[in-house]
């Protein structure tokens, strides 16, 4: 069904072919026994009033006018801004004083995108992660806990810039292993050490795909199944790092009073004993300490897919499979009680978020959103640009392959490419619109992501998604019959609370260091690398016979090199 010729010859127009390619699809599911039981079941036989509709607007990346198509690529100026991120107000990520958190209410959670970008790198968006913090404790003056969703590339600068530091960053669940959502790990991993996070690094992440190696040979060298895991991970990424740990281990590293392995399980409700990967003491800031979620489980046999569970903190994360490349990649869903006393109670007043990381459109994340007939609060879902504006997009502005008189076809390389791409791995904007059809209740707030934004590609994703259900974007309250939608952006911030949903956008310097290191009042153990009064030995990893020495101005300045003192 697939070969174009074969349904040409059977006279079929591609739209009709692409019905029965679907309808064949879906039989076979069925056939197979593939998918089974009452969720499943109902994605099959639901019907679609209007499966293909048509777009009522063009999308403005393309512009038929040939008049105005001397200047390349077409809507410059459209592709180059995000107008409707402007529009929000400013978020002040340092409140006071160059430590302080901005305060949160004590019923609030504040979701900040750090990173909102598919691999395709710009300077306007890094890679994917989101920082969760909810509620307020007023002893500590900090929010009462904090995640860290996925830790793509670039994004350590924009957390340093939101006055995030390293030490608020202890826990960083992995959605999946792919390099856009975990390549700065080896930034927090290897300097939040150097900074405030005198304690371990958790990673949370999905268990091995379990997928056949095609290449393995009975007794090669190539095995049957790798571990792709994120123990596995965890083991590599520690080792890979060892010579930055050493180099830098005649800092401070460890404190004392650090809980008991199976009091952190107890305390974080893990699902399994936190151990760290390597010979680092346990609660030494260079351990790493994997936790790997079994990625098939979804909460079918009650509690079997929670990652975490604070019930100080009251809040609880979970997890579900999607279908993102390769078996192993999940979502994750926060939920959060404000009285930490009805943790994990659905009747209870709570705030839930969930983040369904790359996926096609697919039943997990609609059920987990459904949740029950309850609803979610914040749904955050990635979507992906049709396969010929990408085509567009990666064309030479100054010497562009397509344009109105050769608009890029199916039969272009990049937009099979492309094609593959979305069809193994993300959610198309129709796919996207119709998923939230599904959701009802709908989401407070839908939130599109690890997708470019910029005034041409998202006028047309919106159109894309009204065509399925009723949206509109903005700081508004929705109208009867009409959900609310955005579409992330660096440093966009949005704080929920049972009330309202608010969108802002952060102000930060483009020039501020790390934000300021608040380390813990007890006296430190010493520095792995110390002298013999336990302090840190800088020296002890060097040699120093080829040194050019600096001097003490105050007692031999006519003896000089340079200054000691750094000037
Ligand atoms: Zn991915
Ligand atoms: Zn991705």
């Amino acid at each position: 069904m697939d070969n174009p010729k074969e349904t040409e010859s059977k006279g079929l127009t591609r739209r009709e072919a692409i019905k029965v390619s679907g309808l064949a699809l879906g039989s076979l599911a069925m056939g197979s026994g593939a998918l089974t039981g009452p969720d499943e079941a109902r994605a099959d036989t639901e019907q679609c009033p209007n499966c293909c509709p048509e777009p009522t607007a063009p999308c403005t990346w393309y512009n038929p006018d040939k008049e105005n198509y001397d200047k390349v690529p077409a809507n410059y100026a459209s592709s180059q801004t995000y107008s409707y991120f402007q529009t929000l107000d400013y978020y002040y990520p340092i409140a006071g004083t160059s430590t302080t958190i901005p305060k949160l209410g004590s019923d609030e959670m504040r979701i900040t995108f750090m990173g909102s970008m598919i691999p395709p790198v710009r300077r306007a968006q890094q890679e994917m992660s989101i920082f969760v913090e909810v509620g307020w404790n007023d002893t500590t003056n900090m929010p009462m806990d904090q995640f860290v969703f996925d830790c793509g590339s670039g994004v350590c600068a924009n957390y340093g810039a939101m006055n995030v530091g390293y030490g608020r960053m202890d826990k960083i669940f992995l959605a999946h292993l792919h390099g856009d959502h975990m390549s700065d790990l080896v930034h927090v991993y290897c300097f939040g050490p150097s900074a405030d996070r005198k304690t371990p690094l958790y990673v949370f992440g999905p268990s091995p795909s379990g997928v056949k190696n095609p290449l393995a040979q009975p007794g090669g060298g190539s095995p049957m199944y790798y571990d792709d895991g994120t123990n596995a991970f965890c083991q590599n990424l520690r080792a890979a790092c060892r010579w930055h740990s050493e180099s830098f281990s005649f800092q401070t590293t460890m404190y004392p009073d650090y809980p008991s392995r199976s009091q952190k399980q107890k305390d974080w409700g893990l699902p399994c004993k936190p151990n760290p990967v390597s010979d680092d003491p346990w609660g030494d800031a260079y351990a790493m300490v994997p936790i790997q979620l079994d990625w098939t489980k979804y909460g079918k046999k009650y509690g079997d897919n929670v990652a975490y569970c604070n019930t100080t903190t009251g809040a609880r994360v979970t997890h579900f499979p999607v279908i993102h490349t390769r078996k192993g990649s999940i979502g994750y869903k926060l939920e959060w009680w404000p009285n930490h006393l009805d943790t994990g109670n659905q009747d209870k007043p709570h705030l839930s978020m969930i983040y369904t990381s790359d996926t096609k459109p697919e039943i997990r994340s609609r059920d987990q959103a459904i949740n029950g007939g309850k609803g979610v609060d914040v749904f955050i879902h990635e979507m992906i640009v049709p396969p010929n504006i990408w085509a567009m997009k990666f064309a030479d502005p100054a010497n562009p392959t397509y344009g109105p008189e050769k608009p890029p076809d199916s039969t272009s390389d990049i937009v099979q490419q492309t094609t593959m791409v979305q069809n193994s791995s993300h959610s198309p904007q129709g796919g996207f619109g119709y998923l939230l059809s599904q959701i009802n209740p709908r989401p407070r707030l839908t939130v599109a992501t690890h997708f470019p934004v910029a005034d041409d590609t998202v006028s047309c994703a919106l159109n894309s998604v009204q065509q399925h259900v009723p949206v509109v974007q903005g700081n508004v309250v929705p109208p009867q019959g009409t959900s609310r939608i955005t579409w992330s952006f660096d440093l966009m911030v949005i704080t929920v609370s049972a009330d309202q949903i608010v969108e802002q956008r952060g102000y930060v310097t483009d020039f501020g260091f790390t934000p300021n290191a608040i380390l813990p009042s007890t006296k430190a153990y010493p520095p792995k690398y110390h002298d013999t009064s336990g302090a840190g030995d800088p020296f002890a990893q060097i040699d120093l016979s080829t040194a050019i020495p600096a001097c003490d101005c105050s007692t031999t300045p006519d003896k000089c090199n340079y200054r000691g003192d750094g000037y």
